[in-house]
């Protein structure tokens, strides 16, 4: 699948809070506030990968092996790319449950939120260690709303100061996006992300699956973004949390080697 992306430049005005800083802030020329929207999408895999547990236990065994093959895989593989920013002194967010379909309305928030922490905590089946040098923390609901236009070509709105995770049918056929504003040195502002809500979506996979993405992998791939992290190739890195494709009914919640090697590039371990 091909990655829509887009970087603009626009100039950041700074509020100013007190005399002192105003003084400082009027002898240093204004700040530059960069964007960058990202996007992953459905991948072309349809075939579940993990077998409904009724089945026999020929296939039962045969999807052992394969999540646990699996596993194998996304520890084998170190490969990485970087954004271009990382967030200094933690980041604060917030969740607009409005709109979120009624199969995940009262599941996603927790899925959201571990998604986060595995992202920044570096969850991982390899023997990685962790957590990060990095802090989130979820600040509660909010009637504010990811700042991702709904056209069929996704774009970022205007940064408002606030990161915020909220549910919307976007034109774009992306599973999710996220735009993130920072400054030139590397700090991230703040970053939003919507969840298209036109695709279905779960956080515990259905028996019977089918055209159904996990709230989960999805978010814990859009929070790569948030933190710092790029897209691998999907055909190449295809277990990593950071590959642009996620395939239905698939669900990858921790961290590959490849993740794992970017956010302790990033941020170091405790
Ligand atoms: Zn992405």
């Amino acid at each position: 699948m091909v990655l829509a992306g887009c970087a603009v430049a626009v100039t950041l005005v700074a509020s100013v809070a007190s005399t002192v800083d105003e003084l400082r802030l009027q002898s240093s020329p204004a700040e530059e506030l960069l964007v960058d929207m990202d996007a992953v999408y459905p991948g072309d895999r349809t075939a579940s990968q993990v077998e409904p547990d009724t089945r026999t236990s020929a296939k039962a065994k045969r999807s052992r092996a394969l999540t646990s093959s699996a596993a194998r895989a996304q520890c084998r593989d170190s490969a990485y790319a970087l954004a271009g920013w990382r967030v200094k002194g933690g980041l604060n967010w917030y969740y607009n449950p409005s709109g979120a379909p009624s199969a995940v309305s009262r599941s996603a928030l927790a899925a959201v939120r571990s998604a986060a922490q595995s992202m920044a905590t570096g969850q991982n089946e390899c023997r990685l260690p962790g957590p990060f040098k990095v802090a989130q923390k979820y600040g509660g609901t909010t009637k504010r709303t990811a700042a991702v236009s709904s056209a069929s070509t996704a774009a970022c709105g205007r940064e408002d100061g606030y990161s915020v995770v909220s549910w919307k049918r976007l034109g774009s056929t992306a599973l999710a996006v996220t735009c993130t504003w920072w400054t030139r040195s590397g700090g991230v502002v703040s970053s939003d992300i919507v969840i298209n809500t036109r695709y279905r979506w779960f956080t515990t996979q259905p028996s019977r699956c089918a055209s159904t993405y996990d709230v989960r992998s999805v978010m814990t791939h859009e929070w790569g973004h948030t933190f710092g992290l790029n897209h691998v190739s999907p055909a190449r890195h295809g277990t990593q949390v950071m590959a642009s494709t996620i395939p239905a009914c698939s669900s990858t919640r921790t961290l590959g080697a490849g993740d794992h090697n970017a956010m302790r590039k990033l941020y170091g371990v405790r």
